[in-house]
């Protein structure tokens, strides 16, 4: 019997004129994950693409779980392939859901035909198969409100198809169709999470982080490369920018007031930030920021902090509780590695009693003991660009 996936297409079909390049997008997506799963011909139609394997060996399994990772993708079917004849939708509907169907007691058929000219209408195509399911499995008990299983035959242009039901996929829009983002990755919760929901809009992931290394270790350098490595199965192929962070650290402990501290670090990442997404051709900047979560996340700190930007500042999880973003963190697979131990810059000098109502002009004055220009200079001359994915 021949399988295939049926993925659901979004938004998609709502974007009018650019619906092509969206569409185009999403193929091209589809056949980069794909590719090292095995061999499929991916194809469009309407709102369904199909993702059909040209040989035994692709491993389906992964492929079902690669595309439920793919945005712009709302639903995936993983069906049997049928003749356009109510025989054959039967036959195979009985073997192919054979080992589903033992685990249930209750199930209902739906139906759904695109193809008009198929002689049978849908409800005709449901009882009749659903008639036939229970002749040959007797266990079965036909129930139309939430049964525990929902059989559902699709007639289609060339083909028909079976399947045990839909599950669901990443939705969105495609990777590529929203422009660039610059995501600041920590080794924290957050920031894995606001660069998922971004990507989810259609954008294209890079990411930077800064390392103060030996305050902050190699183990956790690596973890912010777990972390994006994570991120790729959803947003495809993205580079790390790790950029030497400790020098402006320790000036920083030096030279300016303590309350100041964690705010002066910020900006100074945040033109950091800016000044690496220019050179990677991003178009904005992307945080894990939630509103009052810490001090420099109060809204007059948040002011402060962007205004050393003229890149738009996306900060997705700014309106979330903490548990929200941890259940995205646990649903996208980043919150294991974001709970390993390490620690982060920003924990390494945190002042006793931080500023929660800074003031620009107070932060400017402390960063006039800076040489910001030099220090900024002096942190991109040490770039290191990791490919990944
Ligand atoms: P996260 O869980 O993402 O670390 P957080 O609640 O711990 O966030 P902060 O540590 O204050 O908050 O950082 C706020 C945001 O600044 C982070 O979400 C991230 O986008 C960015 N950021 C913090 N530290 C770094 C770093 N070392 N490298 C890159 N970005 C960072
Ligand atoms: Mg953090």
């Amino acid at each position: 019997m021949k399988e295939i996936l049926l993925c659901k297409c979004g938004e998609l079909v709502l974007k009018g004129l650019n619906r092509h390049k969206f569409e185009d997008r999403l193929q091209k997506t589809l056949y980069w994950r794909l590719k090292k799963i095995g061999n499929f011909r991916i194809h469009g139609c309407q709102s369904t693409v199909y993702v059909e394997p040209q040989d035994g060996e692709a491993d389906m399994d992964a492929a079902l779980e690669a595309c439920r990772k793919i945005f712009g993708i709302v639903a995936v079917a993983r069906a049997v392939v049928c003749e356009k004849n109510i025989e054959d939708i039967k036959a195979k509907a009985a073997e192919y859901l054979r080992e589903p169907l033992s685990r249930v007691r209750t199930y209902k058929v739906e139906t759904r035909r695109s193809d008009k000219r198929f002689p049978m209408t849908s409800p005709e195509i449901s009882r009749e198969v659903g008639g036939y399911l229970s002749d040959v499995y007797e266990h079965l008990q036909a129930q139309m409100d939430e049964p525990q299983l929902t059989v559902k035959v699709e007639v289609r242009e060339e083909y028909a198809y079976v399947s045990a039901g839909v599950l669901p996929g990443a939705g969105g829009l495609p990777t590529g169709t929203s422009g660039r983002g610059m995501l600041l990755l920590s080794g924290g919760i957050d920031s894995p999470v606001a660069g998922w929901m971004m990507a989810k809009r259609g954008m294209e992931l890079e990411c930077v982080h800064f390392f103060s290394y030996p305050f902050t270790s190699l183990e956790a350098k690596q973890k912010v490369m777990d972390l994006a490595e994570i991120l790729t199965h959803w947003a495809g192929r993205t580079t790390v920018t790790v950029v030497p962070f400790t020098h402006i650290q320790t000036e920083i402990r030096d030279k300016c007031r303590e309350d100041y501290f964690t705010l002066i670090m910020r900006r100074m990442m945040m033109r950091l930030a800016q000044r690496v997404a220019e050179k990677r051709d991003c178009q904005c900047l992307i945080t894990g920021e939630s509103l009052a979560q810490v001090a420099s996340q109060t809204v007059q700190a948040l002011g402060v902090t962007g205004a050393v930007c003229d890149m738009p500042v996306l900060r997705p999880a700014i309106g979330m509780d903490k548990e929200e973003i941890v259940t995205i963190a646990r649903r996208i697979g980043t919150m294991d590695v974001s709970i390993l131990p390490y620690e982060d810059c920003c924990t390494v000098f945190t002042p006793k009693h931080p500023q929660t109502k800074p003031a620009r002009d107070k932060a400017e004055d402390e960063e006039s003991k800076l040489d910001v220009d030099a220090l900024i200079d002096e942190a991109m001359q040490g770039l290191e660009v990791v490919t990944i994915g």
